[in-house]
Parts: C-alpha cells; sequence; structure tokens
C-alpha cells in the first residue's frame, strides 16, 4: 500500500455545483428497477402489505398500477382482510404484463411501479414479461403470493417468481395453526375434511364438489391432516370422565360448563 493518498475530489464538484434536486431526481430515473416477491401462507397479510406498499409509493408521487387475480373481494378489486380496498385490473390467462405496461407508455402515461397480488395464479409465462418489465422498462414490480398450494406443491407462479426475483421476502406477521404453532402449509376442506388431491386452484366457496374452505396449519398438524374442526370433534368424543357428574353434562351437551 502506497503512503500517498491518491488525489481525489475533482475540482469540478465545487466549481459546478450539482443541485440536489436534480441529481435525486437522475438518480431516480436511472436507477436499477426490481422484482420482489413477498410470500407467505394465506392470512399472513400479504393484501394489507400490498396496499400499504402502493400507499408508500403514491404518497412519493409515483405511479403504479395495481393487479390482483380471484380476491375474496370480487374481480377488478384488491382487498385486505382489514377492510381496505383499492380497484385493480384483474389478471386471467391472457394478460400481457409487457404489453400492458407498453400500451401506458405509448399512450403517454406513466408507470413507476407495479403491485401484483395473488401473484401465486399467475402463469410462468406471466412472471417472465414481469421480469422483462422490470429490466427494460425499469418498473418496480412488487408481487404478492402464497408460495405452496394444498398439497404442499409450489405454484407454478411462485415458482417461477422464486426463481427470477431479484429479493424473496417472507412476510414477518406469521399466521397461526389452530395449536398456536406457525402455520405453515395451507390446507384445503371440503364439506369439513381435509383434501389432498383435487384441483390445484379451487376458490372457497359452496360449488358441485361441496362446501370448499381453506385453512393454514403447522407442518405437524397438515402431516396429520388435523384441522382445527377435526380437533374440536377428537376432543369432544365420548370419553370415561373421572366425575360424578358426567352423566349430567353429557346429557346437557357438549356446551355445557361447570362454573
Ligand atoms: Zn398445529
Amino acid at each position: 500500500m502506497s503512503p500517498v493518498a491518491p488525489a481525489t475530489a475533482p475540482a469540478i464538484l465545487v466549481t459546478f455545483p450539482v443541485r440536489p434536486t436534480s441529481l435525486r431526481a437522475h438518480e431516480e430515473q436511472h436507477r436499477m428497477a426490481e422484482l420482489v416477491f413477498f410470500s407467505g401462507t394465506m392470512d399472513c397479510g400479504k393484501s394489507t402489505l400490498a396496499l400499504q406498499t402502493d400507499h408508500n409509493h403514491a404518497a412519493r408521487g409515483r405511479a403504479g398500477i395495481v393487479f390482483t387475480s380471484l380476491d375474496r373481494a370480487g374481480e377488478e378489486t384488491l382487498s385486505s382482510r382489514l377492510g381496505l380496498q383499492v380497484p385493480a385490473v384483474e389478471v386471467d390467462p391472457a394478460t400481457d404484463f409487457w404489453h400492458h405496461v407498453v400500451d401506458v407508455l405509448e399512450s403517454g402515461g406513466r408507470c413507476d411501479y407495479l403491485i401484483c397480488d395473488e401473484a401465486q395464479f399467475y402463469s410462468a409465462d406471466q412472471v417472465d414479461q414481469l421480469a422483462r418489465v422490470v429490466d427494460e422498462l425499469r418498473v418496480d414490480v412488487f408481487a404478492f403470493g402464497i408460495l405452496t398450494d394444498f398439497r404442499t406443491k409450489l405454484f407454478p407462479g411462485s415458482q417461477r417468481l422464486v426463481e427470477l426475483a431479484d429479493r424473496v421476502q417472507v412476510l414477518q406477521v406469521e399466521a397461526l395453526c389452530w395449536c398456536g404453532a406457525r402455520a405453515t402449509q395451507n390446507a384445503r376442506t371440503v364439506n369439513g375434511a381435509m383434501v389432498v388431491e383435487g384441483e390445484q386452484v379451487l376458490v372457497g366457496d359452496t360449488s358441485s364438489a361441496g362446501v370448499v374452505a381453506y385453512e393454514v396449519l403447522c407442518r405437524r398438524h397438515y402431516m396429520r391432516r388435523t384441522t382445527a374442526t377435526s380437533a374440536m370433534t377428537a376432543h369432544m368424543s365420548p370419553t370415561p370422565l373421572p366425575f360424578a357428574d358426567a352423566d349430567a353434562r353429557a346429557t346437557a351437551g357438549p356446551m355445557a360448563v361447570s362454573s
């Protein structure tokens, strides 16, 4: 190492100062955009974070487009369980993110970022389009989605996001299993019973297949197929009680509680 420090601080910075505002604007326009994937189970607040992210960027004067697919509040809406919702572009298999953003920019519109909720339902090709939007249009893409389906297999959209994202962030708000442990699995129930076979995408509702619902479970209870309902049923199954008034309680029904 030379003990002599190299010459630095070109004089031009002193005699020709750059205005901080224009420098910031320049950096803002030329910085690299990012593809970020926020993943978690159901009930961990993904849509709430998506709405908050949209709000934070919009509050700084950035223009964004919100996309979602099969939202609980219906088409063309991004909603959170906490009650907030905003209009959104519905993503279906025909959606082309690249052309959508190019159309906006070519028609004189602005687009600095995309909010992409329910990204697990996007196709791998659509995630490739999102990566291209980031790299070639310098538009930030913030994608939010569930990692695995009710069979514990990766959704194609989530798999592609894990493969391509600049960053994958696992949400820190943890969903909880009925037992209180951290829930890592998304279980599907049909008529109350947990199933591990069927179509990958089936929106929770009453259909010809029966009443379809979803429940987050810890891995242990997923493997044992023990949902909150089946755990309660097992708990209330007839077993001999070491109390003299057991028969009286049983007659009064399972809701009877002695004080
Ligand atoms: Zn559990």
